[in-house]
């Protein structure tokens, strides 16, 4: 026995060495196809979709691809899941005759909640994926796995334990010592069959009882000594009600799901690595259906977030606005926030495939989402801080509409008609009374070009009895409409206005990390991830002027404000209100850091 147990102790010790050199060399690899694929490289194939396809050359599966995405609906998706099920989704497209099922893994009725499962089909139907009619539940078969629960226990290989959870923990060994079996381990089936089915019609109090499976108290695998595979749980669920009275564990549950469905291949992320062996001693135990189960690693992104409890509790202390804050990572916020799905399938496709845990950029999928919009978004000018400008030599009453084109990047999305007026305002950034000499923009006595409309010259300041600047009064040249001067005159920036009379009055969100730490979930001893929020995560200016063509745009409406960045139609823009938020400046950090050569540096390995 003790020679039995320092030879497992060994193993273990072999084989987590093993796996640290193994990982050490994966990782080398995949920093180099990552390089490439994060610089829009078509991306080799990753080592998931060369099982797949070995499989179907083998037809192992007799040629089928059915992958499956299955969330708990205990919060709402964030970019981590997009990751996930753009890869399940994503192999059932490419593979004929391939499907992805949408699965809800409600198996614990404490945490979920229905509002949680509309949202879920929301975000991913957004993204683009569909499910058709395979649209599951595990709930749907508690029924069959309480069977095969029933079988376990008939086979021997199942028992009720009444240990508390303390007396579990420490029958349970660690990862130096073997567990000691439990004092139930030597019921007989008959009484097994009995307490259980007395535990499913709800005679025992939460905590008093489990199912486990029986396996080895002394495996070097935790997850294998006698894991739970039934709790007792007095609570309602949402789909359920009060029919049962014990809950399958997830490591129980799950194989059985995919098992149930019909599953080829069963995408995972790596923390599932060491329950492999679990699953597999389900399916084989019980003879059924056995898919494959293979991980991958898990996102994260720099300056953020990604687990539900953590961005519930955002959301439940208010530190956010709702699970749809545009500062988010959820799929909710990123939608709010002006991100489009082709952006963020992008972002996915570029990141890759892999077995390593990373820290990813969040500047690359900002990078994406600039990409795309660039490509698809009309332009319009809209002034954030205004200031006034007046000119003296402009009639009146005059209005002129001004040619300008939507989109230089698609000349289908044509032109359109901007007004013009003697008051007008520019961004107070693009005038300085005293500029210092790489300043061009408009200053005293200096001449600039108007976007589409007039080069203007600044003859005066107007203040206030503060000394703070409220006017502009410029001349202009009615021989440069359109933006050029005949006589040949260059002038060196042209800036943007809107039209005073004709402006749209709006309220523009503007958005920065929502944590100032790269890794807020690496807190010292004693530090919650809360501590490094961005306090100034979110500006709002409540005084911005848009030119008149906005005003038939609808929430989520995606535009480019010429200069400033692109925005996005709120859905608190009301009749009397218009509400956009910033997406994204047009400054791209990631072609800069990428340009510098920086990217293995800002890359922040886990292990
Ligand atoms: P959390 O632990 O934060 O609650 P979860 O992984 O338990 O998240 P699920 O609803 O169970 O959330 O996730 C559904 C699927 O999405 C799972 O297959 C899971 O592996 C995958 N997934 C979750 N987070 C990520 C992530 N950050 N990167 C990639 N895949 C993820
Ligand atoms: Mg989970």
């Amino acid at each position: 026995m003790i020679i039995d147990n320092i030879l497992k102790l060994f193993r273990i010790e072999v084989s987590v060495r093993q796996y640290i050199v193994k990982a050490s060399q994966v990782g080398k690899q995949e920093n180099e196809q990552k390089k490439d694929n994060e610089a829009g490289k078509q991306p080799s194939v990753d080592f998931i979709r060369t099982i797949v396809a070995e499989d179907n050359r083998t037809k192992k599966w007799d040629c089928e691809v059915i992958t499956r995405f299955p969330p708990e609906p205990n919060g709402f998706l964030h970019i981590g899941h997009a990751k996930s099920f753009c890869l399940n989704f994503g192999i059932a497209a490419e593979n004929e005759g391939g499907r992805c099922h949408l699965r809800f893994d409600d198996t614990n009725p404490v945490m979920e909640e229905a509002r949680y499962v509309e949202s879920i089909q929301e975000d991913v139907r957004w993204m683009g994926w569909d499910w058709e009619e395979h649209l599951y539940y595990a709930s749907d078969y508690f029924d069959q796995m309480h069977d095969y629960a029933v079988q376990l226990i008939n086979k021997g290989l199942a028992y009720v334990c009444d240990l508390n959870a303390e007396e579990t923990r420490e029958y349970r060994g660690t990862l130096t010592e073997p567990g000691k079996d439990s004092p139930h381990r030597n019921r007989s089936i008959d009484e097994n069959r009995d307490l259980f089915k007395r535990m499913k019609e709800g005679e025992f109090k939460e905590g008093s009882r489990v199912l486990r499976a029986k396996i080895d108290m002394s495996s070097p695998n935790l997850n294998m000594r006698d894991p739970v595979m039934y709790r007792i749980l007095h609570a309602e669920h949402h789909r359920t009600g009060s029919t049962w009275h014990t809950y399958p564990t997830y490591d129980w549950a799950h194989g059985l799901e995919d098992s149930i469905e019909g599953v080829t291949h069963s995408i995972c992320t790596l923390e599932f690595e060491n329950h492999r062996p679990l699953y597999d001693w389900y399916l084989d135990k019980l003879e059924v259906h056995h898919p494959q189960q293979i991980e991958f690693a898990r996102l994260e992104l720099t300056y953020t977030v990604m687990s539900k409890r953590k961005l519930l509790q955002l959301v439940e202390e208010k530190h956010v606005n709702g699970w749809d804050d545009p500062r988010l990572p959820t799929i909710s916020g990123m939608r709010r926030r002006g991100y489009s799905p082709e952006s963020i399938r992008e972002f996915c496709r570029r990141i890759g495939i892999n077995k390593f845990n990373s820290t990813i950029d969040i500047a690359l999928l900002e990078h994406c989402v600039r990409e795309d919009l660039n490509k698809t978004s009309n332009r319009v000018m809209a002034v954030l801080r205004p200031l006034k400008v007046i000119i003296d030599n402009y009639p009146e009453e005059q209005e002129e509409w001004m040619d300008a084109v939507n989109n230089p990047e698609d000349p289908e999305a044509g032109t359109r008609k901007v007004p013009f007026s003697k008051i007008f305002y520019i961004e107070q950034d693009d005038f300085m009374e005293d500029p210092p000499k790489k300043f061009f923009r408009l200053a005293p006595d200096r001449e600039v070009r108007l976007r589409y409309a007039y080069f203007i010259t600044c003859t005066d300041v107007v203040k206030d009895d503060n000394g703070q600047i409220i006017e502009l009064r410029c001349s202009y040249d009615p021989a440069t409409r359109g933006g050029n001067s005949p006589d040949g005159r260059k002038v060196k920036s042209t800036i943007h206005w809107v039209s005073a009379s004709h402006a749209l009055h709006a309220e523009i969100r503007l958005y920065d990390h929502l944590f100032t730490k790269e890794q807020p979930q690496d807190t010292a001893d004693g530090e919650d991830f809360k501590s490094s929020l961005n306090p100034e995560s979110l500006t709002t200016l409540s005084d911005c002027m848009i030119e008149p063509s906005v005003k038939d745009a609808n929430p989520l409406d995606r535009l480019q404000f010429e200069r400033l960045g692109y925005f996005c139609l709120d859905k608190d823009t009301t009749k009397n209100e218009i509400v956009f938020n910033r997406t994204v400046t047009l400054r791209d950090t990631w072609a800069k850091i990428q340009k510098k050569g920086q990217t293995a540096q800002i890359r922040k390995l886990n292990i």
